[in-house]
C-alpha cells in the first residue's frame, strides 16, 4: 500500500479524498492555488504545496506544477477527484511514464470513453445497448440529412469531443438540419477543438440513469446498481437517488451484469459508470465517465461502502474488497447539490460565508469543505457542498432531506437551498415521476408564476 498520495484537486472532493485515505493510514499531500491557501482541503491534509496563481490552467490544470509537487514531496500516487485533469489521457500517460500510480483507469481506457465516437463503437461491440443512431462521424450536411430520415426526427447531433451538455443541438425536422448540424459543428471546434459530430435519435421522455461500475483491472469487475440523475438544469445534474425509483431489480440485475461484463472484458479499473437514457423499459447508451462522479455517495449510502477505498486499493495493485454476491441494496438515498448561485438564474454567487451550520444526526451525510468565515473564491465551480441522505425507504429519505435542509444554514451568498425547498413541495418530486425535461418545465412554470 501506498504511504502518500497527492490530491489533485480542491473542494469538498479533496476532502472526501483525504478522507478515506486518513482512515487506511496514507498520509495526503493537499495542492492548492493562492486563492485556496485558508482551504479547507489545505487545512485538512498532512502537507500542502501552493502549484500556482488562481486560474486552473495554471494551477490545478497545470500538468508541470502538479507533477513537480509529487517530485518534491515524494508522493507515490495521485488521486485526481472529479473535473480538472480526472479524464484527461495525457496527464495520466504523464504520471504512468513517471511512475506514478493514477488512481483511476489507464489512460487508453479514458482516450477511448473521451472521444464519443470510438466509446459508443466500443460498447456496442462489448453488447451494451446504445441509442439507435449514424455509424460514426458525419461528414456533411447531405449525409446528415439522409440520417435525419432514415432515423426518423427529432435528432440530435452531437460533437463526438463535447462534454458538459456543449455541443449538442436538437434538429426538430429536416428544415430544422443545417442549423442544428452546423451549430453543432461550430461548437465542438471552438471548445474541443474537432468539429466531428454523430447523429443520435432524440428521446423526447427518457430518465438519466446511470450504472456504478468498478474494475480490479485484471478482468474481474462489478456493478452497484444504478442513479437517477434525471432532475437536470441545462444537461447538469441538481438531485440524484439510488436506487432509480422506476427500476425493477430485475432490470438493475439485467443492465447491471451488461455493463460488469463489458468492463471486465476490458480489464477497466477502478470506479466508471456507464451512462443511459432509460425510456419506455429500454437503456440506450449515451456516454461513460471514467472517474468518480459527484453524486456517488449515493451509491455508497445504499451499498455500505466506500469507493474512494477502494479506487485506493486497486490502484495499489490489491483485489476489491467485495464480490458482486457482497453487494446489496439497503434502503434509499438522495443527494442534492448545494451551489453557490442565486436563483431565479443560477449565476454564481461567490462570497464570504457569514455563517455556517451544518445538518446532522441519522442518515445524514455532508460533502462540503466550507466553514464559517471561508470566502468562495470566484475561480472555480460553484458547487460548495453536497447534503446526502439515507432512509429506509424513499419516503423516509425525502423526509429526512426535508429536515436536514431545515437544520442547514448557509448565510453570506445565495444558494440553491430553497430550489431543494421548493421541489419537496411538488407531488411529482414525491411519486418520483419526473424525466431529463422535468426540472426546466418546471422552473419556467415557476418563473411565470413569479
Ligand atoms: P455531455 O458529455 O455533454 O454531458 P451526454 O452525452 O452525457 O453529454 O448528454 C448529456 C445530457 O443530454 C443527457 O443527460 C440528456 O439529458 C441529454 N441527451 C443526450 N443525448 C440525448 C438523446 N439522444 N436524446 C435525448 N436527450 C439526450
Amino acid at each position: 500500500m501506498f504511504d502518500k498520495i497527492l490530491i489533485a484537486n480542491r473542494g469538498e472532493i479533496a476532502l472526501r479524498v483525504v478522507r478515506a485515505a486518513r482512515e487506511m493510514g496514507i498520509a495526503t499531500v493537499a495542492v492548492h492555488s493562492t486563492a485556496d491557501s485558508d482551504a479547507m482541503h489545505v487545512r485538512m491534509a498532512d502537507e500542502s504545496i501552493c502549484i500556482g496563481p488562481p486560474p486552473s490552467p495554471q494551477s490545478y490544470l497545470s500538468i508541470p506544477a502538479i507533477m513537480s509537487a509529487c517530485e518534491i514531496t515524494g508522493a507515490q500516487a495521485i488521486h485526481p477527484g472529479y473535473g480538472f485533469l480526472s479524464e484527461n489521457a495525457n496527464f495520466v500517460q504523464i504520471v504512468e511514464d513517471h511512475d506514478i500510480a493514477f488512481i483511476g483507469p489507464t489512460a487508453e481506457h479514458i482516450r477511448i470513453m473521451g472521444d464519443k465516437i470510438t466509446a459508443k463503437d466500443t460498447m456496442k461491440a462489448l453488447g451494451v445497448p446504445c441509442v439507435p443512431g449514424s455509424d460514426g462521424g458525419v461528414p456533411d450536411l447531405a449525409t446528415a440529412k439522409k440520417i435525419g430520415d432514415e432515423i426518423g426526427y427529432p435528432v440530435i447531433i452531437k460533437a463526438t469531443a463535447g462534454g458538459g451538455g456543449k455541443g449538442m443541438k436538437v434538429a426538430q425536422n429536416a428544415a430544422d438540419m443545417e442549423r442544428a448540424f452546423q451549430t453543432a459543428r461550430a461548437e465542438g471546434k471552438s471548445n474541443f477543438g474537432n468539429d466531428e459530430v454523430y447523429i443520435e435519435k432524440y428521446l423526447t421522455t427518457p430518465r438519466h440513469i446511470e450504472i456504478q461500475v468498478f474494475g480490479d483491472g485484471k478482468g474481474k469487475a462489478v456493478h452497484l446498481g444504478e442513479r437517477d440523475c434525471s432532475l437536470q438544469r441545462r444537461h447538469q445534474k441538481v438531485f440524484e437517488e439510488a436506487p432509480g425509483p422506476t427500476i425493477t431489480a430485475e432490470e438493475r440485475a439485467r443492465i447491471g451484469k451488461v455493463c460488469a461484463d463489458a468492463v471486465a472484458k476490458i480489464n477497466y479499473a477502478g470506479a466508471g459508470t456507464i451512462e443511459f437514457l432509460y425510456e419506455n423499459g429500454e437503456f440506450y447508451f449515451i456516454e461513460m465517465n471514467t472517474r468518480l462522479q459527484v453524486e456517488h455517495p449515493v451509491t455508497e449510502a445504499i451499498f455500505g461502502v466506500d469507493l474512494v477505498r477502494e479506487q485506493i486499493r486497486v490502484a495499489a495493485g490489491l483485489p476489491m474488497s467485495f464480490t458482486q454476491d457482497d453487494l446489496t441494496i439497503n434502503g434509499h438515498a438522495i443527494e442534492v447539490r448545494i451551489n453557490a448561485e442565486r436563483l431565479p438564474n443560477f449565476s454564481p454567487c461567490p462570497g464570504k460565508i457569514t455563517q455556517y451550520h451544518s445538518p446532522g444526526g441519522l442518515g445524514v451525510r455532508i460533502d462540503s469543505a466550507l466553514y464559517d468565515g471561508y470566502s468562495i473564491p470566484p475561480y472555480y465551480d460553484s458547487l460548495i457542498g453536497k447534503l446526502i441522505v439515507h432512509g429506509r425507504d424513499r419516503p423516509e429519505a425525502l423526509a429526512r432531506l426535508n429536515r436536514a435542509l431545515s437544520e442547514l444554514i448557509v448565510d453570506g451568498v445565495d444558494t440553491t437551498i430553497p430550489l431543494f425547498n421548493a421541489l419537496l413541495e411538488d407531488a411529482d418530486i414525491h411519486k418520483g415521476s419526473y424525466n431529463i425535461h422535468w426540472l426546466e418545465h418546471w422552473l419556467e412554470t415557476k418563473l411565470a408564476d413569479g
